[in-house]
């Protein structure tokens, strides 16, 4: 494998958050052993990245009825993603609620109202000629996590390699990812939004804006987090739609 090559997986994968890709060869017999140096670590086999001239088409084939980690058991739908898919600004969420498995569709519950009416209610107030179909919303992982669980660091690993190749494909000018696990899973840290709200992240060479997840925001003990986000709102869709 050539070393751009090698270079190439080492930030996918660590995009995704995934620590280790190598492991040790065997050590050598005792009687063996002529070099105090140990042996070079072996690659192990390694899904392949985004292929070339991917599409939202073969990836949503590529997940086909996935069964490669265990949100696969409860599911009804698996929520892909909609919108404009050649979008400037993409929508991460965690992963699909009760109406989103029902439905196949992301954000279409109550936070998903308010998600909409976020999106559409800053654009109009900015002046900004946008309605949600223009954007694109996806999540982390595809299935629902039983009884609206956090999804799992595997599951997110997992299922993170469609979102990437998603987030590849569509390459908008800017991610507003929601809420702290979809942040995790996408800039792997653990800081939490409220100190990494308001300021730009980057996911490869794209800019990103963490803010509150809208089910958060429907709290009622959290009107402060819902103005914040309004305002994290407002600035993404300046910097893309300007
Ligand atoms: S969450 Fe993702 S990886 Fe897991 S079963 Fe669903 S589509 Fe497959």
């Amino acid at each position: 494998m050539h070393n751009d090559e090698l270079r190439r997986y080492l930030e996918f994968y660590q995009d995704l958050g995934v620590k280790t890709l190598y492991k040790r060869a065997a050590p050598a017999k005792p009687v063996t052993i002529v070099s105090p140096e140990p042996e070079p670590p072996t690659m192990i086999e390694l899904p392949p990245l985004a292929p070339a001239g991917d599409s939202m088409a073969a990836i949503r084939a590529d997940i086909g009825d996935c069964k490669r980690c265990r949100l696969c058991q409860q599911r009804n739908k698996i929520v892909f993603g909609s919108g404009n898919e050649s979008a400037r600004l993409v929508f991460v969420g965690e992963g699909p609620g009760a109406d989103e498995d029902a439905s196949g569709l992301p954000f279409v519950g109550r936070a998903g109202q308010l998600l909409t009416q976020m999106i559409e209610g800053t654009a109009a107030k900015e002046g900004i000629a946008i309605k949600r179909p223009d954007v694109y919303i996806c999540n982390v992982v595809k299935c629902r996590p039983p009884e609206n669980r956090a999804p799992e660091a595997d599951e997110m690993e997992i299922c993170g390699q469609f979102l990437s190749r998603q987030l590849l494909t569509i390459s908008p000018k800017a991610i507003c990812v929601l809420g702290a696990t979809a942040a995790k899973a996408l800039l792997n840290t653990k800081i939490g939004v409220t100190k990494m709200r308001g300021e730009w992240q980057k996911w490869r060479d794209i800019p990103v804006m963490v803010t509150y997840h809208p089910s958060y925001l429907l709290r009622q003990y959290n009107q402060n987090a819902k103005r914040e986000a309004w305002e994290d709102l407002k600035k993404v869709l300046h910097f893309v739609y300007d």
